[in-house]
């Protein structure tokens, strides 16, 4: 293969994960010249590309060498690895994306009596996910039947082709439409960076050290908020101990008040008004919350 100096990334064409994966790239300062109905966008500012496929051929596409990184589900992923065996082997998680969260999960039709994983024994599973069901009926030293379905996984119990089914779940309603109950969760997926164990010892190595940089700035300030009051020295104490985590406050001296202080508190998630009215009891006030729009540490 004719080497590359710029970075390709293998993202889902169109499906769940694609307005996520778009908006997390375009957070991280990249842009896209190609229209999205193509198969290649290429990147503007930076040297990095967009490959637009569907989401299961993401991980064959990185072992392969086609693409550096993609952005795939963990279930995808995880999958891959089990089939693919020492193909994978190079290929791993660089970085969880907090988006796309779903389980892989055992589901058992509503009025069955299941309470554990020993109850399958003999039974039919109906799944997409044979690598990763195979290896937790091992790891559960469970014998039961893996019947493999590329999709409509949920109907499988009603149509008598199985006794049960593994496949990805999200808010339930799925299962309670098809009146199946979630019983085992095998795996909790999100979508995640997938890309080789080493770095590319080129500009490529280069460009993605950058990019992590950016999406770890990225990842941590989206939950984050900066807390800003004002408050007494007297008071400071008793305010930081209900401070939620992060690093340490900074204080600046307040014009004209020399026992007046404002803090300034990177929180690490979400500030609620309850926290807010007992961060006032302690004496705070002139109290703003606000989002973080990026961080560079
Ligand atoms: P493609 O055409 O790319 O093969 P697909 O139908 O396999 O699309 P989607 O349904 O868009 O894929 O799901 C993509 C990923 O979104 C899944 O692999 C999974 O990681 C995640 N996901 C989150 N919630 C769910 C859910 N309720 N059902 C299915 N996938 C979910
Ligand atoms: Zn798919």
């Amino acid at each position: 293969m004719k080497p590359r100096d710029r970075l390709r990334i293998a993202m889902q064409k169109s499906g769940r994960l694609t307005e996520p994966a778009l908006d997390l790239l375009k957070r991280c300062g990249l842009t896209f010249r190609q229209s999205r109905d193509k198969l290649f966008c290429f990147g503007e500012g930076e040297p990095v590309d967009l490959l637009l496929v569907r989401d299961d051929d993401i991980p064959g596409l990185i072992a392969q060498g086609v693409c550096d990184l993609g952005i795939v589900g963990r279930n995808v992923l995880d999958e891959f690895r089990l089939a693919a065996g020492r193909e994978a082997e190079p290929l791993t998680e660089l970085r969880p994306l907090g988006f796309g969260r779903c389980r892989l999960s055992i589901a058992v039709p509503q009025e069955s009596d299941y309470r554990e994983p020993r109850q399958l024994a003999g039974l039919r599973i109906a799944t997409s996910y044979p690598g990763l069901l195979g290896e937790w009926l091992r790891t559960q030293g469970v014998d039961a039947g893996v019947v493999t379905l590329a999709g409509s996984v949920e109907i499988a119990p009603r149509l008598g082709t199985a006794d049960a089914i593994c496949d990805l779940v999200q808010s339930g309603g799925t299962l309670v439409a098809n009146q199946l109950r979630e019983a085992d969760v095998l795996l909790e997926s999100e979508a995640v960076l997938a890309g080789p164990q080493a770095l590319p010892a080129d500009e490529r190595g280069d460009m993605l050290e950058l990019l992590l940089k950016r999406l770890d700035g990225v990842i941590q300030v989206r939950e984050s908020r900066l807390l800003l009051l004002q408050a007494s020295r007297g008071a400071l104490d008793a305010i930081t101990r209900l401070l939620p985590g992060g690093p340490q406050p900074t204080l600046l001296p307040v014009a004209g008040q020399p026992d007046q202080l404002m803090l300034q508190a990177l929180c690490a998630g979400e500030v609620s008004w309850r926290q807010l009215e007992e961060i006032k009891r302690a004496g705070a006030r002139e109290m703003f919350v606000l989002p973080v729009e990026k961080m560079l540490a």
